[in-house]
């Protein structure tokens, strides 16, 4: 399974490579934009009042959220660790970082759980802004990592754009997954389905012997040690937990934990 979840981040990274690459050339313009879902949730407000899409989003926007959103119902986050381009480039970035410095770096308890809660401040505040302060342009790109750095100079980069996709993947280096824990929007859309997601890990306590690798492994920090089934809104279903773990069949994947 690790193998074809590498395949498959190998194959959506590329393709957004390849388009930023058509992009600089001149070949095309420079829309991974196009295939952004969360430009499908910021598309509804307009679609819904005016029936018109806000600047370059289109239907395929909101085809695309409705894709991710029925997948989370399925299989939790596993858009985040599978398919999501940015969210490969962090989790390679954290590994790295934990060979450089042989340890994963986590946050105070209370400053992680506080800063996780940003994310909604992003969920929301960026279709107000997009709507009232920048007019139905989609001015979230001077600010938004993906958008910076898959299109390297896209509209309405700026200077500092550079420095927030460089501070994020600096981030990233040293806490896992930084963007996606504490900023991502789409991320906090996903969260209630995800809690909700019938594909999830299962461990079974009659052959677990608690000795605790599968929360070491996990990127997210979740105690699947503690859990009977891992309902955590930021599980990826990335399987890194059942790959660490030593005792066959302790932790596997259900539905509905069953
Ligand atoms: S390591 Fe396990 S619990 Fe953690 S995100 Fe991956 S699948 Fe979910
Ligand atoms: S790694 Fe496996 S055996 Fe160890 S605590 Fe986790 S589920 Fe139990």
């Amino acid at each position: 399974m690790k193998v074809l979840r590498t395949l498959v981040q190998v194959l959506f990274l590329g393709g957004v490579v390849a388009l930023l690459l058509r992009g600089l050339a001149g070949h095309t313009p420079n829309t991974c934009e196009y295939y952004c879902p969360f430009g499908g949730l910021v598309a509804l407000y307009p679609l819904a009042r005016y029936k018109a899409y806000a600047c370059a989003l289109t239907e395929l926007n909101v085809a695309l959220l409705v894709s991710v959103l029925v997948l989370t119902v399925v299989s939790k986050k596993s858009f985040c660790g599978w398919v999501c381009p940015l969210g490969t480039v962090q989790e390679w970035l954290g590994r790295l970082g934990g060979k450089l410095f042989r340890r994963r770096f986590r946050l105070p308890k209370g400053v992680d759980r506080v800063l996780m809660n940003l994310r909604y401040v992003v969920l929301i505040a960026v279709p107000v802004l997009t709507f009232t302060v920048w007019k139905f342009d989609l001015g979230f790109r001077a600010y938004d990592p993906f958008y910076i750095l898959f299109t390297w100079g896209g509209h309405e980069t700026a200077a500092f754009s550079f420095y927030i996709v460089i501070g994020v993947l600096a981030a990233a280096l040293l806490i896992p997954f930084f963007w996606c824990r504490y900023l991502c929007p789409m991320g906090a859309a996903m969260d209630p389905l995800s809690r909700a997601g019938a594909l999830r890990i299962r461990r079974n306590r009659d052959t677990c012997t608690d000795c605790g690798e599968c929360d070491k492994a996990c990127p997210h920090a979740i105690p699947v040690s503690r859990v009977d089934e891992v309902t955590a809104r930021n599980c990826t279903n990335c399987l890194d937990c059942i790959e660490e773990c030593p005792v066959e069949g302790a932790l596997e994947l259900s539905w509905f934990g069953k």
